[in-house]
Protein backbone atom coordinates (compact mmCIF):
# COMPACT_ATOMS: atom_id res chain seq x y z
CA UNK A 1 0.00 0.00 0.00
CA UNK A 2 0.99 3.81 -0.56
CA UNK A 3 0.62 6.29 2.02
CA UNK A 4 -0.08 9.85 0.46
CA UNK A 5 0.71 12.25 3.67
CA UNK A 6 -0.63 15.69 3.07
CA UNK A 7 -0.14 18.76 5.53
CA UNK A 8 -2.83 21.76 5.43
CA UNK A 9 -2.83 24.77 6.89
CA UNK A 10 -5.67 26.81 4.94
CA UNK A 11 -6.18 25.27 1.55
CA UNK A 12 -9.72 24.52 1.33
CA UNK A 13 -9.98 25.85 -1.83
CA UNK A 14 -6.82 23.30 -3.02
CA UNK A 15 -7.75 20.26 -1.40
CA UNK A 16 -10.71 19.44 -3.95
CA UNK A 17 -8.57 19.80 -6.94
CA UNK A 18 -5.48 17.55 -4.88
CA UNK A 19 -7.75 14.92 -4.07
CA UNK A 20 -8.63 14.35 -7.74
CA UNK A 21 -5.03 14.70 -9.25
CA UNK A 22 -4.07 11.67 -6.07
CA UNK A 23 -6.81 9.87 -7.15
CA UNK A 24 -6.30 9.85 -10.66
CA UNK A 25 -2.28 8.87 -10.79
CA UNK A 26 -2.53 6.75 -7.65
CA UNK A 27 -5.64 4.81 -9.69
CA UNK A 28 -3.02 4.70 -12.85
CA UNK A 29 -0.83 2.70 -10.29
CA UNK A 30 -2.88 0.00 -9.28
CA UNK A 31 -1.99 -0.59 -5.32
CA UNK A 32 -3.60 -0.02 -3.15
CA UNK A 33 -3.47 3.47 -1.55
CA UNK A 34 -4.47 5.70 1.86
CA UNK A 35 -4.63 9.93 1.91
CA UNK A 36 -3.70 11.15 5.28
CA UNK A 37 -4.73 14.65 5.22
CA UNK A 38 -3.30 16.20 8.47
CA UNK A 39 -5.56 19.22 9.43
CA UNK A 40 -2.52 21.69 11.23
CA UNK A 41 -5.08 23.84 13.09
CA UNK A 42 -6.35 25.77 10.01
CA UNK A 43 -8.53 28.72 10.32
CA UNK A 44 -10.41 28.21 7.11
CA UNK A 45 -12.99 25.24 6.58
CA UNK A 46 -10.51 22.38 5.45
CA UNK A 47 -11.41 20.76 8.10
CA UNK A 48 -15.26 20.18 6.90
CA UNK A 49 -13.84 20.16 3.37
CA UNK A 50 -11.66 16.94 4.61
CA UNK A 51 -14.61 15.30 6.16
CA UNK A 52 -16.72 15.92 3.22
CA UNK A 53 -14.40 14.17 1.44
CA UNK A 54 -13.80 11.47 3.81
CA UNK A 55 -17.49 10.61 3.94
CA UNK A 56 -17.71 9.58 0.17
CA UNK A 57 -13.94 8.37 0.21
CA UNK A 58 -12.74 5.06 2.18
CA UNK A 59 -9.39 6.02 1.22
CA UNK A 60 -9.52 9.61 2.77
CA UNK A 61 -8.16 9.39 5.87
CA UNK A 62 -7.50 12.55 8.49
CA UNK A 63 -5.82 14.09 11.87
CA UNK A 64 -7.11 17.01 12.92
CA UNK A 65 -4.82 18.80 15.33
CA UNK A 66 -6.07 21.01 18.77
CA UNK A 67 -3.97 23.93 16.93
CA UNK A 68 -1.08 25.03 14.86
CA UNK A 69 1.66 23.13 15.44
CA UNK A 70 3.64 23.52 12.04
CA UNK A 71 4.26 22.04 8.86
CA UNK A 72 7.19 19.55 10.02
CA UNK A 73 5.19 18.38 12.80
CA UNK A 74 2.29 17.77 10.68
CA UNK A 75 4.57 15.87 8.44
CA UNK A 76 5.66 13.75 11.03
CA UNK A 77 2.49 13.35 12.60
CA UNK A 78 1.37 11.82 9.04
CA UNK A 79 4.07 9.20 9.21
CA UNK A 80 3.41 8.40 12.55
CA UNK A 81 0.14 7.48 11.22
CA UNK A 82 0.66 6.00 7.38
CA UNK A 83 0.20 1.95 6.89
CA UNK A 84 1.86 1.82 3.80
CA UNK A 85 4.98 0.10 2.98
CA UNK A 86 5.82 3.33 0.31
CA UNK A 87 4.95 7.12 2.10
CA UNK A 88 4.55 10.07 -0.09
CA UNK A 89 5.12 13.59 1.11
CA UNK A 90 3.81 16.17 -0.68
CA UNK A 91 2.39 20.15 -0.27
CA UNK A 92 -1.48 20.41 -0.15
CA UNK A 93 -1.45 23.45 -2.61
CA UNK A 94 -0.64 22.16 -5.47
CA UNK A 95 3.03 23.50 -5.79
CA UNK A 96 4.34 19.29 -5.13
CA UNK A 97 2.64 18.22 -9.10
CA UNK A 98 0.40 14.59 -7.73
CA UNK A 99 1.44 13.43 -11.23
CA UNK A 100 5.19 13.15 -10.46
CA UNK A 101 4.27 10.43 -7.88
CA UNK A 102 4.26 7.91 -10.73
CA UNK A 103 7.88 8.76 -11.62
CA UNK A 104 8.56 8.66 -7.74
CA UNK A 105 7.05 5.57 -7.33
CA UNK A 106 9.05 3.66 -10.57
CA UNK A 107 12.02 4.94 -9.60
CA UNK A 108 11.69 3.30 -6.28
CA UNK A 109 10.56 -0.20 -7.54
CA UNK A 110 14.09 0.15 -8.87
CA UNK A 111 15.51 -0.37 -5.81
CA UNK A 112 15.74 3.09 -4.06
CA UNK A 113 14.51 3.65 -0.27
CA UNK A 114 14.34 7.25 -0.62
CA UNK A 115 13.10 9.15 -4.55
CA UNK A 116 13.48 12.86 -3.78
CA UNK A 117 11.65 15.39 -6.19
CA UNK A 118 14.10 17.90 -7.08
CA UNK A 119 12.93 21.36 -8.67
CA UNK A 120 14.67 22.87 -11.40
CA UNK A 121 12.82 25.65 -11.87
CA UNK A 122 10.35 27.39 -9.20
CA UNK A 123 7.49 30.05 -10.67
CA UNK A 124 5.47 32.42 -8.89
CA UNK A 125 7.66 32.34 -5.76
CA UNK A 126 9.36 35.91 -4.55
CA UNK A 127 12.86 36.33 -5.58
CA UNK A 128 13.83 36.85 -2.13
CA UNK A 129 12.34 33.68 -1.04
CA UNK A 130 14.04 31.66 -3.99
CA UNK A 131 16.96 33.35 -3.29
CA UNK A 132 16.87 32.64 0.67
CA UNK A 133 15.89 29.13 -0.19
CA UNK A 134 18.86 28.88 -2.64
CA UNK A 135 21.77 30.40 0.25
CA UNK A 136 20.82 28.10 3.12
CA UNK A 137 20.64 24.63 0.75
CA UNK A 138 24.09 25.83 -0.30
CA UNK A 139 25.18 27.25 3.44
CA UNK A 140 23.87 23.65 4.68
CA UNK A 141 25.74 21.58 2.33
CA UNK A 142 28.79 23.56 3.66
CA UNK A 143 28.42 23.15 7.17
CA UNK A 144 26.86 19.59 7.79
CA UNK A 145 28.10 16.19 7.02
CA UNK A 146 25.12 14.65 5.43
CA UNK A 147 24.27 14.54 1.78
CA UNK A 148 21.40 17.26 1.91
CA UNK A 149 20.32 17.65 -1.69
CA UNK A 150 20.32 20.85 -2.48
CA UNK A 151 16.78 22.67 -3.91
CA UNK A 152 14.57 19.60 -2.77
CA UNK A 153 11.59 20.16 -0.22
CA UNK A 154 9.47 17.82 1.54
CA UNK A 155 7.97 16.23 -1.96
CA UNK A 156 9.09 12.45 -1.90
CA UNK A 157 8.92 8.81 -2.03
CA UNK A 158 10.38 6.86 1.36
CA UNK A 159 10.31 3.39 2.08
CA UNK A 160 8.62 2.01 4.82
CA UNK A 161 12.21 1.13 6.38
CA UNK A 162 13.11 4.87 6.11
CA UNK A 163 9.97 5.46 7.94
CA UNK A 164 10.02 3.47 10.89
CA UNK A 165 13.67 4.86 11.56
CA UNK A 166 12.00 8.79 11.64
CA UNK A 167 8.96 7.60 13.97
CA UNK A 168 11.76 6.01 16.46
CA UNK A 169 13.77 9.47 16.24
CA UNK A 170 13.33 11.28 19.54
CA UNK A 171 14.15 15.23 18.47
CA UNK A 172 11.79 17.04 18.86
CA UNK A 173 13.20 20.14 16.16
CA UNK A 174 11.91 18.01 13.13
CA UNK A 175 13.67 19.23 10.06
CA UNK A 176 12.64 15.95 7.64
CA UNK A 177 14.80 17.26 4.76
CA UNK A 178 18.30 16.44 7.14
CA UNK A 179 16.90 13.67 9.18
CA UNK A 180 15.88 11.43 5.74
CA UNK A 181 19.32 11.97 4.14
CA UNK A 182 20.71 10.94 7.31
CA UNK A 183 19.12 7.57 7.70
CA UNK A 184 21.45 6.28 4.60
CA UNK A 185 20.27 3.48 2.60
CA UNK A 186 19.86 4.20 -1.45
CA UNK A 187 18.71 7.47 -2.03
CA UNK A 188 18.22 8.90 -5.71
CA UNK A 189 16.42 12.24 -7.19
CA UNK A 190 14.22 12.89 -10.13
CA UNK A 191 13.59 16.42 -11.61
CA UNK A 192 10.15 18.13 -11.69
CA UNK A 193 9.52 21.93 -12.52
CA UNK A 194 7.83 23.84 -9.26
CA UNK A 195 4.66 25.01 -9.77
CA UNK A 196 2.93 27.94 -8.75
CA UNK A 197 0.23 27.42 -5.63
CA UNK A 198 -3.19 26.94 -7.17
CA UNK A 199 -4.93 29.01 -4.42
CA UNK A 200 -4.52 31.20 -1.13
CA UNK A 201 -1.40 32.03 0.48
CA UNK A 202 1.92 30.46 1.38
CA UNK A 203 1.76 29.21 5.11
CA UNK A 204 5.35 29.98 5.37
CA UNK A 205 6.09 33.19 6.54
CA UNK A 206 9.61 34.72 6.69
CA UNK A 207 9.65 33.90 10.66
CA UNK A 208 8.25 30.17 9.94
CA UNK A 209 11.42 30.00 7.25
CA UNK A 210 14.25 31.35 9.76
CA UNK A 211 12.82 28.97 12.36
CA UNK A 212 13.22 26.11 9.86
CA UNK A 213 16.50 27.15 8.98
CA UNK A 214 17.54 27.59 12.84
CA UNK A 215 16.06 23.72 13.44
CA UNK A 216 17.93 22.82 10.38
CA UNK A 217 21.51 24.16 11.22
CA UNK A 218 21.26 22.93 14.80
CA UNK A 219 19.92 19.79 14.59
CA UNK A 220 22.71 18.86 11.65
CA UNK A 221 25.72 21.42 12.09
CA UNK A 222 28.33 22.48 15.42
CA UNK A 223 29.87 24.75 12.90
CA UNK A 224 28.20 27.83 14.44
CA UNK A 225 29.31 27.14 18.08
CA UNK A 226 33.05 26.56 16.37
CA UNK A 227 32.57 29.88 14.49
CA UNK A 228 31.77 31.65 18.18
CA UNK A 229 34.82 29.63 19.56
CA UNK A 230 37.30 30.58 16.91
CA UNK A 231 36.25 34.20 16.68
CA UNK A 232 37.13 34.11 20.32
CA UNK A 233 40.42 32.92 20.12
CA UNK A 234 40.94 35.55 17.08
CA UNK A 235 40.21 38.43 18.91
CA UNK A 236 41.78 37.14 22.04
CA UNK A 237 44.50 37.09 19.94
CA UNK A 238 44.08 40.66 18.52
CA UNK A 239 43.89 41.83 21.82
CA UNK A 240 47.04 40.58 23.32
CA UNK A 241 48.96 42.31 20.52
CA UNK A 242 47.20 45.60 20.96
CA UNK A 243 48.13 45.49 25.24
CA UNK A 244 51.58 44.94 24.32
CA UNK A 245 51.47 48.08 22.02
CA UNK A 246 49.58 49.84 24.59
CA UNK A 247 52.57 48.87 26.94
CA UNK A 248 54.54 49.75 24.72
CA UNK A 249 53.61 53.39 23.65
CA UNK A 250 52.96 53.78 27.36
CA UNK A 251 56.49 53.10 28.36
CA UNK A 252 58.95 53.50 25.87
CA UNK A 253 57.47 56.39 23.69
CA UNK A 254 55.84 59.98 25.20
CA UNK A 255 53.54 60.67 21.66
CA UNK A 256 50.94 58.00 23.18
CA UNK A 257 47.38 58.96 22.25
CA UNK A 258 44.23 59.39 24.57
CA UNK A 259 42.70 56.85 22.38
CA UNK A 260 39.00 57.10 23.34
CA UNK A 261 38.08 56.32 19.61
CA UNK A 262 40.02 52.90 19.90
CA UNK A 263 38.70 52.07 23.56
CA UNK A 264 35.01 52.63 22.13
CA UNK A 265 35.32 50.41 18.94
CA UNK A 266 36.89 47.99 20.32
CA UNK A 267 34.35 47.59 23.22
CA UNK A 268 31.26 47.77 21.13
CA UNK A 269 33.18 45.52 18.49
CA UNK A 270 34.09 43.32 21.39
CA UNK A 271 30.44 43.39 22.71
CA UNK A 272 28.57 42.22 19.76
CA UNK A 273 30.87 39.38 19.01
CA UNK A 274 29.70 37.85 22.34
CA UNK A 275 26.57 38.57 22.39
CA UNK A 276 26.70 37.16 19.28
CA UNK A 277 28.11 33.68 20.68
CA UNK A 278 26.13 33.88 23.71
CA UNK A 279 23.02 34.24 21.40
CA UNK A 280 24.30 30.75 19.20
CA UNK A 281 24.80 28.72 22.56
CA UNK A 282 21.32 30.14 23.44
CA UNK A 283 20.14 28.60 20.36
CA UNK A 284 21.22 25.07 21.35
CA UNK A 285 20.94 24.90 24.78
CA UNK A 286 17.20 25.87 24.32
CA UNK A 287 16.47 23.19 22.35
CA UNK A 288 18.34 20.54 24.81
CA UNK A 289 15.81 22.33 27.10
CA UNK A 290 12.76 21.61 24.98
CA UNK A 291 14.36 18.03 24.83
CA UNK A 292 14.19 17.28 28.30
CA UNK A 293 10.59 18.91 28.88
CA UNK A 294 9.48 15.85 26.69
CA UNK A 295 5.86 17.17 25.91
CA UNK A 296 4.18 15.23 23.54
CA UNK A 297 5.35 16.48 20.12
CA UNK A 298 1.66 17.20 18.38
CA UNK A 299 -2.29 17.23 20.18
CA UNK A 300 -4.71 15.50 17.99
CA UNK A 301 -7.98 16.76 18.04
CA UNK A 302 -9.61 13.88 16.64
CA UNK A 303 -9.62 11.35 13.92
CA UNK A 304 -10.74 9.08 11.38
CA UNK A 305 -7.50 6.36 11.66
CA UNK A 306 -6.54 3.55 14.11
CA UNK A 307 -3.42 3.97 15.26
N1 LIG B 1 1.60 23.91 6.20
C1 LIG B 1 1.27 23.33 7.43
N2 LIG B 1 1.46 24.06 8.57
C2 LIG B 1 1.95 25.34 8.56
C3 LIG B 1 2.31 25.90 7.30
C4 LIG B 1 2.13 25.17 6.14
O1 LIG B 1 0.83 22.19 7.49
O2 LIG B 1 2.08 25.93 9.63
C5 LIG B 1 1.42 23.11 4.95
C6 LIG B 1 0.71 23.82 3.81
O3 LIG B 1 -0.70 23.64 3.86
C7 LIG B 1 1.30 23.15 2.58
C8 LIG B 1 2.72 22.81 3.04
O4 LIG B 1 2.71 22.81 4.46
O5 LIG B 1 0.65 21.94 2.27
C9 LIG B 1 3.74 23.81 2.51
O6 LIG B 1 3.40 25.10 2.95
P1 LIG B 1 3.39 26.39 1.99
O7 LIG B 1 2.85 26.03 0.64
O8 LIG B 1 2.67 27.45 2.73
O9 LIG B 1 4.94 26.71 1.92
P2 LIG B 1 5.79 27.18 0.64
O10 LIG B 1 5.43 26.26 -0.49
O11 LIG B 1 5.36 28.57 0.40
O12 LIG B 1 7.20 27.04 1.10
MG1 LIG C 1 3.57 25.98 -1.19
Amino acid sequence: MISVVIPVYNEAENIPVLFDRLKAVLEKLNVPFELIFVNDGSADNSEEVITQLSRKNSEVKYINFSRNFGHQIAVSAGLDYAHGDKVVIIDADGQDPPELIEKLYLKSLEGYEVVYAQRIRRQGESMLKRATARWFYRLMKRITQIPIPVDTGDFRIIDRKVVDQLNNMPERHKFLRGQIPWVGFRQTSVEYNREERLSGETGYSYRKMIRLALDGITSFSNWPLRLATLSGFLFAFVGFLLILYTLYARFFTTDYEPGWASQMITIIFLGGIQLIGIGIIGEYISRMNDNIRNRPLYIVKDSNIKE
